[in-house]
């Protein structure tokens, strides 16, 4: 059993996200901490310049509504976190800060079956300091 649990979730594949918030709710402790976590990736200078002001924020804003509406449909309690940056070093950024002690990550994007890790889980699990649940 896990103390402080990290969900990292890509909102463009939430049913994988929502399946692996089940599965934390049941790794935890009683009284764990489960964070559900999205990176927004940032937006390079030389393509912000073309795009309507504020639409990071917005995207930030709307992120964390969804990912609470997936945190109180668990019922339990679970905080989130959006994040901009590049995802897998956000996530091991967060991982260290809230001293996870599990982070649990789908194996790549719905359809790819054919590779073992999508770039992200890759890296997560390759460098994460703690333990790394991969769901297939
Ligand atoms: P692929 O390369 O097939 O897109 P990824 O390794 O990027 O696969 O994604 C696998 C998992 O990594 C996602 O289901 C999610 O758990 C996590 N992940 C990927 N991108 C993000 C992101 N921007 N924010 C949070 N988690 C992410």
């Amino acid at each position: 059993m896990y103390k402080t649990i990290l969900v990292p979730i890509d909102m463009a594949h939430v049913a994988a996200g929502k399946a692996n918030v089940h599965l934390a709710a049941r790794y935890g402790a009683e009284g764990a901490k489960i964070i559900l976590l999205n990176v927004v990736e940032d937006i390079p200078n030389w393509a912000a310049i073309d795009l309507p002001a504020g639409l990071l924020e917005k995207s930030v804003e709307s992120t964390q509504a969804e990912l609470k509406a997936i945190a109180e449909a668990s019922g339990m309690h679970m905080d989130v976190a959006v994040r901009t940056g590049h995802s897998y070093d956000t996530i091991l950024d967060v991982a260290k800060e809230k001293k996870a002690d599990l982070i649990i990550i789908a194996s790549h994007r719905p359809g790819l079956q054919d590779y073992f890790l999508g770039s992200t889980a890759a890296k997560v699990v390759r460098h994460a300091n703690c333990s790394v649940l991969v769901v297939r």
